[in-house]
């Protein structure tokens, strides 16, 4: 016999969008319990895993000043550039390939900053990004990708804010409590029931979000969504994130939404861990590939390296290296980069080689036809145009002529040893594929796009969104924004249930 436990609000995971989404539900009033998977040494999910950068619409310094404090050094110093609406809608239509679902994503849009203000209200500090996103140009500080805001400590620093926020408003958090089958009178959904430390629980309440994540750390559910070869990649985050949340929710009828077989997966070091390791957090991630250029086990080149900057290309590479031979890709790099390349090509645990020429490179890059990835270098030399000037803070055109893939910014002939060499895989992030919601209140739909009662659901399990690729940084403002409506919600359900 299960224990029974009453709330008015279950909030399943404490990542950001569960934690947003019980501070909302706290907020109408409602008495509000949090199922965590993990012990709390392991506990956050994806999102204490995160860099912590956030994007929002801006367009103006005034706009930033309402989500960090800035000196007048800073502002008389630096370039912020801006996301504007518009700009934000271009990026998540052009990177949607026009998919992204239009109501989902002008609320995303639309109230992307006061959802910075309001994580800023519980306690979440916000700083410049100056380490990622910046670079001195004619004396000023310019940022470019749209972003110059990170959470101060990255997404271990939200996560331990909001977890303050949510203990200070007495939402309980249970530990090793996995939620395993939604409880349901009727259509309507009243509570869960979980393992709690493995003894049966069932937890009642007037409404359950759902907030745990999709099913990038399951392989078996990646081989069947994502296709062939998916259970090879490396998992960057949370080891808990087991799909659980949408297969509770679609066997209670929930419509599946968005773009199952899409991912977010970038390039990560290829001896890093099977799961992300907290200590290490993104680092294994290699984002300056840009700079360099990508080689697979043929010696070959497979991408367009300089096609945008990295945060509109990184989130779909991840795929392409997995589709390599042996499911790997050298970054390579000479030493005119090397100052640019990100701090995570300093980190000690990386897979690096070496050396003064390309042919002393070659049998160096395991796995690789070594003639042949001097050919490749050979063939990219030449076909490099000299006559625009490289800039890495803006696309600067600078590109290759008739080569196949070519490189289309940032192109300069690889000639200046030393040559550093980085092996990356597949890192996934986090699937695209979730639940169909009422966009204004989070509610879970079902199969008829009828709402179900008492259900809701929040962060990457909200589906619609994003299709194909992903413009970085997105994902926590998402998280925040859908996990806040949804606590609303949910809150409000469970004060009018009380009231009756
Ligand atoms: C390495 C890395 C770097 C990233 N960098 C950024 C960045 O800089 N900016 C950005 O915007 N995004 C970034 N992201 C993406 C971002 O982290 C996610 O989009 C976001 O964290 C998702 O939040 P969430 O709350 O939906 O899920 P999560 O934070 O993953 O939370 C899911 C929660 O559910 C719990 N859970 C799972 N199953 C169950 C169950 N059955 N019962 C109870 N609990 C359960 C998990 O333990 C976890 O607590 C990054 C992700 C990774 C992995």
């Amino acid at each position: 016999m299960a224990a029974v436990r009453k709330y008015d609000v279950i909030v399943i995971g404490k990542g950001n969008a569960a934690l947003c989404a019980a501070l909302a539900a706290r907020d109408e009033g409602a008495r509000v319990a949090m199922l965590e998977a993990a012990a709390p040494e392991e506990s956050g999910g994806n999102s204490r895993f995160a860099g912590g950068v956030m994007r929002f619409a801006y367009s103006t310094v005034d706009d930033l000043e309402r989500v960090t404090d800035l000196t007048e050094t800073e502002i008389a110093e630096s370039d912020f550039g801006t996301n504007t609406l518009d700009e934000f809608f271009d990026d998540l239509f052009r990177l949607t390939s026009f998919r992204t679902d239009p109501t989902l994503c002008e609320i995303l849009v639309t109230r992307s900053l006061e959802t910075m203000v309001w994580l800023r209200s519980k306690g979440v500090r916000f700083v410049p990004n100056f380490g990622r996103q910046s670079a001195l140009v004619d004396g000023k500080r310019r940022f470019f990708g749209r972003m110059p805001i990170e959470a101060a400590g990255g997404g271990a620093g939200l996560v331990s804010s909001l977890d303050r926020a949510a203990r200070d408003a007495d939402v309980e958090i249970f530990y090793r409590t996995r939620a395993k089958r939604l409880l349901q009178e009727g259509d309507r959904v009243i509570g869960v029931h979980a393992s709690d430390n493995g003894m049966p629980v069932d937890f009642v309440a007037s409404a359950v979000v759902l907030a745990c994540g999709g099913f990038e750390a399951n392989p078996e559910m990646r081989a069947r969504y994502l296709g062939a070869g998916w259970e090879l990649a490396k998992v960057r985050g949370t080891r808990f994130n087991q799909g659980d949340g949408l297969k509770m929710a679609l066997e209670i009828g929930a419509a599946p939404y968005g773009n199952w077989s899409g991912c977010h997966a970038t390039g990560w070091d290829l001896n890093a861990p099977e799961f992300g390791d907290i200590s290490v957090g993104d680092q294994f991630q290699k984002h300056s590939y840009i700079f360099g250029l990508l080689i697979n086990a043929h010696g070959r080149r497979f991408v367009d390296e300089g096609a945008d900057f990295h945060s509109f290309t990184y989130a779909k590479y991840g795929g392409e290296v997995l589709r390599q031979p042996g499911q790997f890709a050298w970054q390579v790099f000479d030493s005119k980069v090397t100052k640019l390349l990100r701090s995570e090509y300093r980190i000690r645990r990386v897979t690096k080689v070496s050396a003064n020429t390309l042919e002393e490179l070659a049998p160096k890059l395991e796995g690789v036809d070594g003639r042949a990835f001097v050919e490749t270098v050979r063939a990219f030399n030449g076909a490099v145009r000299e006559d625009a000037p490289f800039d890495h803070t803006i696309k600067d055109g600078r590109c290759t002529v008739g080569l196949d893939p070519p490189k289309s910014n940032w192109a300069q002939k690889l000639d200046s040893p030393p040559f550093d060499a980085y092996a990356t895989t597949c890192g996934i992030t986090f699937t695209f594929g979730g639940l169909r919601i009422d966009p204004e209140t989070g509610q879970v739909l079902d199969v008829t796009l009828k709402g179900i009662p008492g259900l809701f659901c929040a962060g990457e399990m909200v589906g619609g969104l994003f299709y194909f690729n992903y413009p970085s940084g997105t994902g926590l403002v998402s998280g925040a924004l859908f996990g806040r409506i949804a606590g609303s919600a949910a809150g409000r359900q469970a004060m009018q249930d009380s009231a009756v």
